[in-house]
């Protein structure tokens, strides 16, 4: 008998087994390659909301157990994955640095957007009116922590990386059983592949497909994080992840012509370089209608649970979400309402 079974090592597996392992809990992962969100993501955490200069839903306490939870897990696994980098955010006009200043004044805003109008010095840019710092930010290797945390995984004989059959799952009022192994729990965290799990495909997942591509810039020897109407990410070796596009339509993994073209024109409008592209990328982000994460119980079932809905806050939503979604199990703590899923009444 094992505590937890969990399905899904994507951030929102990865960020609540670690917060098991950090309880002395004992868990057997399931995880495939059928979902390639938190691979692809870019990464960033960022508390603002850079269309509006707002922060964006409970973001600052997201970010404080977001920082802490990876730092503690870069000295576990013994690697860096996190980069301080700032994020730059282009102004398009004088208005937009009038509404950048208004909003630094505000008490909530004060601590992640810094004062000072920062001109652009690197000649490859075509920013005419400047950036406003964002401050707190960063950016995750997400395939570094996922790789690691799977080596270890495998190292404590404790993951199957195969694709979890649900038909095969036997439910008691104490425990649940699968393939042999019996645990207390089972966490359902599969991203957008939850539309496939019929105890929780009732619940309004959207899905929202984003695609990056990434160029090999030679000229552009850039080190921050540039937003404009798309992210420019440095990857190191002159390489820039650009991106991401907002697809509601389209609900797989796979690129396409479109996005590369939309992403070449928003990119041609910041760029004064040139430039190669080397690679494109895609995944689904798990949106709610909503944009609230999905957490907590079956409706039927007291050992089914589910961590999902992370939309385009992954990183910073995990940690915080996987706490609170350990916390109700073990110690009964009620979820907030906005994520817990008896919001949605199961018809
Ligand atoms: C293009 C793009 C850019 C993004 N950029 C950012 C960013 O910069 N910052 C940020 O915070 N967020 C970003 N996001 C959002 C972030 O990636 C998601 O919020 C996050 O990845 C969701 O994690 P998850 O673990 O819920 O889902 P997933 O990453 O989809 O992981 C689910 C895992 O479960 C597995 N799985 C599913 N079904 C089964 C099954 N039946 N059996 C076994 N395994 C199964 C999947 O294969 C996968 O490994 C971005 C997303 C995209 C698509």
């Amino acid at each position: 008998m094992v505590d937890y079974l969990v399905v899904g090592l994507g951030l929102a597996g990865t960020s609540f087994c670690e917060t098991l392992r950090r309880n002395n809990k004992t868990f057997v992962v399931f995880n495939d390659q059928s979902q390639t969100s938190s691979r692809v993501a870019g990464g960033l955490y960022n508390p603002i909301i850079l269309k509006r200069f707002t922060l964006s839903w409970r973001a600052d306490e997201q970010l404080l157990i977001a920082v802490e939870f990876y730092n503690q897990l870069e000295k576990f696994l013994n690697i860096q994955f996190d980069e301080k980098l700032s994020v730059l955010r282009k102004f398009a006009s004088i208005e937009e640095q009038n509404l950048w200043f208004e909003a630094a004044d505000k008490d909530r805003l004060k601590l992640y957007l810094d004062t000072h109008l920062v001109t652009n010095e690197n000649p490859s840019l075509k920013i005419p009116f400047g950036f406003g710092k964002v401050l707190e930010t960063g950016k995750l290797n997400t395939n570094i922590l996922i790789d690691r945390y799977t080596e270890w995984l495998q190292q404590e004989n404790c993951i199957h990386s195969e694709t979890f059959d649900y038909d095969k799952l036997e439910i008691d009022t104490e425990y649940v059983t699968y393939s042999g192994i019996k645990a207390r729990h089972i966490v359902f965290a599969e991203g957008f592949g939850l539309l496939r799990n019929p105890y929780f495909n009732y619940l309004p997942m959207q899905g929202s497909k984003g695609e990056y591509i990434i160029i090999e810039a030679k000229d552009l020897k850039e080190s921050k994080i540039i937003k404009s109407s798309i992210f420019l990410i440095p990857l190191g070796n002159d390489l820039y992840k650009i991106g991401a596009t907002y697809t509601r339509g389209q609900k797989d993994n796979a690129t396409t012509e479109d996005a590369k073209n939309e992403l070449l024109r928003k990119l041609d409008s910041l760029l004064d370089c040139s430039y190669t592209i080397v690679d494109q990328q895609a995944g689904v982000r798990p949106t709610i209608k909503d944009r609230r994460p999905l957490v907590g119980r079956h409706s039927k079932h007291n050992n089914l649970w589910v961590l999902n809905g992370f939309g385009s806050h992954g990183i910073m939503i995990g940690p915080w979400a996987s706490k609170a979604l350990y916390e109700r199990i073990e110690t009964q703590v009620p979820l907030l309402e906005e994520m817990d899923v008896e919001r949605f009444i199961r018809t």
